[in-house]
């Protein structure tokens, strides 16, 4: 039904590989390198790659989810699934790309290559849109332009498309020739070259010579001269170049830009001639972006006129799934600009990273997928659905209304968004997950908004890819074998409950600690399964503990004795957590309370300790490290002295997350991360490596003009000598926003400026002084970013980075975002 695109044994032969043939006819549609992603498992190949982790680990987790075809190194795992075919390589790596190398020579079709320091998704997906009524297209889904992302993108192309537009990122030496080889790109578009991702390169001249190579054999180079001033003229790439510039000569030599109305009106000259088109966005970057589309598009031969009346549909590209609560107890996914079915595969999995549900709901409509029939479409969205265990389906558009017979699971359909929202009174929505997933012209905004209750005020935004960076930041830190244990305690440092452990869950940490019972009795309620640890378990919450599977935390003597008197008689080999004090003096078993605690626990068959912990005071300061070795060997003692009574050898652990780095002797059997997950760690500088998590934004209410010598807030604190413009905020100190921010202490963004407050700050509001600023009633103002951020606010008023975070306050609502 599916058209196959290779049969197993042409693979193998491309590949030249070793091949452990059952079913040498079997036909690949798809190529995985992620066992969790599966869409169409038999037409599926599953390259294990080593990328965080060694891809043979998720070999048995892919067959498992119905995978048989898998190329791969170690040849053992023929003998262990009969039933599969295995393609045997030297580089697993090296083989996806080969394959979709040959993919992209077999196909001769126009393809853009696009690679740049900034802007590449964004040039990608404005030249589809502009182009997409002449060419049938294909490109990179979402940001993929890595070594593993571009031959996954390569490989989708089929004898239909006769364009393909893909972008290559690249952070090392030599990873950009691979690139090109696979690409191989007749047209190159340049995005701007600027300071980003400048780690893994010498100079910049260095990083521009390896970008440049993507486009060594391009028949078109299409750039600004000012990027590729590193690079003498005769040695730039292209038969043929076209240039764009503000500021130099140039085929199109940009002249005046202005700003209406939250567009940009953008004359040039052009073959001697003026000519002008609209961008229409407002910021810098779009309007560099629709300059790069605007030269891209006469280079390729359009009109003037004909290029200004596209660039001015330009619409917004937001490759963002967006969570948040919606009504009637529901989770709503908002992923209302784009659908096409890789899209739809990346949203179904963050869909099914939910378990805080039991229902799963997608709202879908029509897809324009080029180079596939209706038929074909529907058919692999039907078992894409089934195979994502979703429970109900509701259709929004005629096609997929057509095909309504194709779908197995409870469905219902809509001729179009309008008749949906007419209907949506009678539709009954509660406690489930609904994904809202629309391509951009059934404008599903309009959807996602009556089921969210959309707020527009003070957001704390989470961005769940940067936490999911972090984590494998540390991850990469980590010497072989050592577990994770996540700290999820004070509603995950204020990011989030479940919406954070859910994350956490789906990339395997092996352990979760929350504070109070109550927090773990909610995580379980949302379908967590991990184990997790109760730092501090309070006797009235044991038995709601021992339902849910929560793991105390033991800490003296007496709470030990009350919990084992708790304890059900039936119960065997209950999992407890001794907390060793070895200097921080707050709570702990030190070397004289030993000998009790082992008189309990000795021959106690009704508990089993899983672990043994102790917590350092100084795992960052230099300083304190004399004192740090001394509680590590205090550690290592006491941990030997109960072991010897014991008979068995539970977790030893004792970093948190500023000792990872620092003391990676100590890393022991597993390590506790809190902060750093949240972008933060006092041992590196700077937070280097780290992505920021959080962004906490607000919006302007109203704005007002002070004469000389007029005051600002209660008490007249807020004294404005030569008067000036003043907006008040929506945040308060009852939003978390402390009042020792008042007076000129604190400050926020507006308009990309970062301006003081004025005056006391009061419980739900403040105010900014913004004289001089075009700011009015709804602009948004950003508390802290990646740019402003909380370690920024937390020296404006002498704390740290963990209590500017903890204490945004549940009022404020969270988004969680996804990409
Ligand atoms: C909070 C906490 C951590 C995590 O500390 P970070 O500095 O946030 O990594 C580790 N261990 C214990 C016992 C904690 O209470």
């Amino acid at each position: 039904m599916i058209a196959d695109q290779y049969s197993i044994s042409q693979i193998s032969e491309i590949l030249k590989a070793k091949a452990v043939l059952t079913t040498p006819e079997a036909g690949i549609r798809k190529l995985l390198t992620d066992s969790r992603t599966v869409i169409d498992p038999e037409g599926s190949l599953f390259f294990a790659v080593n990328a965080q982790r060694d891809g043979h680990q998720f070999i048995k987790d892919a067959y498992e989810n119905g995978v048989r075809n898998f190329v791969i190194v170690d040849s053992a795992y023929t003998e262990k699934f009969k039933d599969a075919n295995f393609l045997l390589v030297n580089d697993v790596l090296q083989a996806l790309q080969a394959l979709a190398t040959y993919n992209r020579k077999a196909n001769d079709l126009k393809v853009i290559g696009i690679t740049g320091s900034n802007g590449k998704t964004i040039v990608k997906e404005w030249l589809y849109q502009l182009l997409a009524s002449d060419f049938n297209i294909i490109r990179s889904p979402k940001s993929f332009n890595s070594q593993i992302g571009v031959p996954l993108s390569v490989w989708q192309i089929n004898a239909e498309h006769n364009l393909a537009i893909f972008e290559a990122g690249i952070s090392t030496k030599n990873e950009m020739e691979i690139l090109a080889d696979i690409i191989s790109p007749s047209i190159g578009v340049l995005t701007n070259i600027g300071e980003a991702h400048a780690e893994g390169f010498e100079s910049k001249a260095e990083k521009l010579t390896e970008k440049l190579k993507l486009f060594k054999d391009v028949e078109l180079f299409v750039y600004a001269p000012e990027y590729v001033s590193d690079v003498a003229e005769a040695d730039l790439p292209g038969k043929r170049k076209f240039t764009w510039s503000l500021h130099l000569p140039a085929d199109l030599k940009v002249s005046f830009i202005e700003p209406i109305e939250g567009k940009n009106y953008i004359r040039a000259t052009y073959k001697e001639k003026e000519i002008e088109c609209l961008i229409p966005f407002s910021d810098k970057a779009s309007v560099e972006n629709g300059i790069i589309c605007w030269a891209t598009l006469l280079a390729m031969g359009y009109t003037p006129e004909e290029a200004d009346l596209r660039l001015e549909k330009l619409t917004q590209v937001s490759m963002r799934l967006e969570l948040i609560n919606g009504i009637e107890n529901c989770s709503v996914i908002d992923d209302s600009y784009s659908a096409d079915i890789s899209s739809l595969a990346i949203a179904l999995d963050f869909l099914n990273l939910q378990n805080q549900h039991p229902k799963k709901t997608l709202i879908l409509s029509d897809i324009y997928e080029t180079g596939k029939t209706n038929e074909v479409l529907y058919a692999e969205i039907s078992a894409l659905l089934a195979q994502k265990n979703l429970n109900r389906l509701i259709g929004i558009g005629p096609n997929i209304s057509a095909f309504a017979g194709l779908i197995t699971i409870e469905s219902s359909f809509y001729a179009s968004t309008q008749d949906f929202i007419e209907k949506l009174p009678a539709i009954h929505f509660a406690n489930e997950t609904i994904l809202v997933k629309g391509a951009r012209r059934f404008e599903f905004g309009r959807i996602s908004k009556l089921l969210t209750q959309k707020i527009h005020d003070t957001v704390l935004e989470i961005n769940l890819n940067a936490l999911a960076s972090n984590l494998q930041f540390y991850r990469s830190k980590l010497n072989q074998g050592v577990k994770v244990m996540a700290m999820v305690k004070a509603f995950s440092y204020g990011s989030g409950s479940f919406e954070i452990a859910n994350l956490l869950q789906y990339h395997k940490v092996d352990y979760l600690a929350v504070a109070y019972a109550d927090e773990g009795i909610a995580l379980r309620k949302a379908g967590i399964t991990l184990p997790i640890m109760v730092m501090s378990p309070e006797p009235s919450a044991f038995e709601a503990m021992v339902k849910n599977h929560l793991e105390p935390e033991i800490y003296n003597a007496n709470i030990l004795k009350s919990f084992l008197n708790f304890l059900p008689a039936h119960e065997k080999d209950f999992p407890i957590h001794l907390k060793l004090d070895t200097g921080m003096h707050r709570l702990g078993f030190e070397a004289v309370d030993l000998p009790d605690l082992l008189e309990i626990l000795k021959d106690n068959e009704q508990l089993k300790v899983v672990s043994i912990f102790s917590h350092l005071v100084a795992s960052a300061e230099a300083e304190h490290d004399g004192f740090t070795q001394h509680q590590l060997d205090e550690f290592e003692r006491l941990y030997a002295t109960l072991v010897s009574t014991l008979g068995y050898m539970p977790i030893r652990h004792i970093l948190n997350t500023s000792g990872v780095i620092r003391w990676p002797q100590a890393q022991l059997d597993m390590v506790r991360i809190g902060i750093g997950l949240y972008g933060f760690d006092g041992a590196l500088n700077n937070n280097k490596g780290l992505q920021t998590v959080a962004i906490l934004k607000t919006t302007v209410t109203q704005v007002k003009n002070l004469n000389a010598g007029e005051t600002v807030g209660y008490s007249r604190k807020g004294i404005m000598p030569t008067g000036g413009r003043i907006a008040t905020v929506k945040i308060g100190y009852a939003d978390g926003y402390s009042r020792k921010f008042g007076n000129g202490v604190g400050k926020m963004l507006v308009k990309g400026k970062l301006v003081p407050t004025v005056g006391s700050i009061c419980m739900d509001m403040c105010m900014l002084d913004v004289t001089g600023l075009n700011v009015k009633t709804g602009d948004e103002v950003i508390v802290f970013n990646d740019k402003h951020t909380i370690v920024d606010l937390a020296e404006q008023i002498g704390t740290i980075p963990y209590e500017i975070l903890t204490n945004v306050s549940q009022r404020v609502k969270r988004v969680y975002f996804y990409e």
